[in-house]
């Protein structure tokens, strides 16, 4: 009867409505582990440096105060440390404001013209310390122009991003960085040799928080990439992935050379 084809259409609805309030208990559910998990991972990146400094700092003094004979040469030693783990918390600070900066839809380009080509190889010398400590060697092919309206800051952070993790998951490899234009786009490509990413996990590079490389040895609170990816974004451009575990990595930026009207 008519009466029972609408109590069937109720049942279902409810069922239906019921079934999407399980789902959106699974997913808050979900994000209240992901934000926990980020608070504990933060936490430790934040922590360990901080460790190193205490204990580096206080070494120092122990140092100029005499109680112990150290040469100059492990003074400066020392420093280095220091300015290294003051280096690694504001970028993890930096990354932390860039979040809340990006969610809160305050990223705001200032658009220049630049040329990526030359920008990259000023930016190169700044790796040296890094890239000599992981024994690689850096193969660039920047011979541009490659000139552009884009945002200087940000496309330092990208390329300092995909630098930093080419030497940090590339085992040493050589990792090679080129930089190319056409008429109407730039591109960027960081090649490394490294430990790869499996086919799974390349789509869920770019989120927020994903960390592939669960080792605590490299260290990273998964930001980077999804900080990239929203810059690339915002400059209306493209960025991808090409990679097989063990074999390495390629990651290429592509980017118009005008701001699209
Ligand atoms: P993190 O700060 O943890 O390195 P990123 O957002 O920069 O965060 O990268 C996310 C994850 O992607 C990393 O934890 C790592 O697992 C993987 N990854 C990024 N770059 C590379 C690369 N060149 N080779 C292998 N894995 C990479």
């Amino acid at each position: 009867t008519q009466a029972d084809v609408r109590l069937a259409e109720d049942l279902a609805r409810r069922a239906a409505a019921s079934l999407d309030n399980g789902r959106l208990y699974m997913e808050a559910q979900d994000a209240v582990r992901a934000r926990d998990t980020f608070l504990s991972v933060a936490s430790h990146e934040l922590n360990t440096p901080l460790t190193s400094l205490t204990l580096n700092v206080q070494a120092l003094r122990r140092d100029l105060e005499g109680r112990s004979a150290a040469t100059p040469e492990a003074l400066g030693a020392k420093v280095m440390a220091v300015q290294r783990q003051l280096t690694r918390l504001s970028s993890l600070v930096r990354e932390l404001l860039d979040v809340s900066r990006i969610t809160a839809g305050r990223l705001r380009l200032e658009r220049e013209e630049l040329d990526l080509a030359a920008l990259t190889r000023e930016m190169v010398p700044r790796f040296s310390e890094e890239l000599a400590r992981a024994g690689c060697e850096l193969r660039l092919d920047a011979p541009g122009p490659a000139t552009g309206h884009w945002d200087r800051l940000r496309l330092e952070q990208v390329l300092q991003n995909l630098l930093s993790n080419a030497i940090k998951y590339g085992r040493g490899k050589p990792i090679e960085l080129r930089v190319g234009a056409d008429d109407e786009q730039a591109w960027l490509v960081v090649r490394d040799e490294g430990m790869g990413i499996p086919p799974e996990g390349q789509a869920r590079l770019f989120q927020r928080f994903e960390r592939l490389a669960s080792e605590r040895h490299y260290g990273g609170l998964g930001l980077g990439l999804w900080i990239v990816k929203q810059i690339v974004d915002a400059l209306e451009g493209r960025i991808r992935v090409e990679s097989a575990p063990g074999q390495g990595s390629t990651f290429t930026v592509e980017l118009p050379r005008q701001k699209a009207r």
